[in-house]
This record gives C-alpha cells, structure tokens and sequence, in this order.
C-alpha cells in the first residue's frame, strides 16, 4: 500500500500515549508503513558505556537518550495544510494526469 503521508506534513495522532496531540513528520518509512513525529511517541534508549565515545569527565555510567520513535502511520491522521482539520487523503489527478494530494473534507489539492 502506497503512503499518502509524507515528511514535513503536519499529523494529528488518533491512537496511543500521544492520542489528540499534533506535530511534524520528520521522517517516514513507507515500506514498514511508519513514521517519526516529531518530539511524539518519545522513547528512551539505554546507551551502555561501550557504545559511547569515551571523552574525559563523562560518567563511567551508561547514559539514557530520550528520541521519536516510529508510529503506525495508520494511526495519524493529516492535517489539512488548507483547512486544518483532519482528514484522510485523497488523490486527484489533473487533466495533465498528474496526481496530487487533496483533501478529502475541503478539497484542496496539495503536493
Ligand atoms: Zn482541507
């Protein structure tokens, strides 16, 4: 199934810890069918000492690094860049056949 999200598009996720919140795609994996919203679905990573780059002064502990994780992109739901409300994406092709994004509450077409 092709993804009709894509990067920089403005999402708000229907679904998990993040439920009602909106942000920024920053990253989209259209095979796994996933994408990285950014400073949502926050997931924290232990770092062990040996996978740091030792520098002088840093803690002999092992660090937590705080990032995005990808999320099902079927529970994000666009933001119309037009109307902004969400909605699902349509595709409307032009007399040219081109095909383009549109919104399916306004109509707006879109890239
Ligand atoms: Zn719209």
């Amino acid at each position: 199934m092709s993804m009709r999200i894509r990067r920089s598009d403005m999402v708000a996720v229907m679904k998990g810890k993040d439920r009602g919140k909106h942000g920024k795609v920053i990253q989209v994996f259209p095979k796994e069918g996933r994408v990285v919203v950014e400073g949502l679905n926050i997931a924290v990573k232990h770092l062990r000492r040996h996978e740091r780059r030792q520098k002088r002064g840093e803690s002999p502990k092992g660090e937590k690094i705080t990032f995005s994780a990808p999320m099902n992109v079927a529970n994000v739901m666009l933001l119309c860049p037009a109307c902004g409300k969400r909605t699902r994406i349509g595709i409307h092709v032009d007399e040219k056949r081109r095909r383009q994004r549109q919104c399916k509450k306004c109509k707006a077409v879109f890239v």
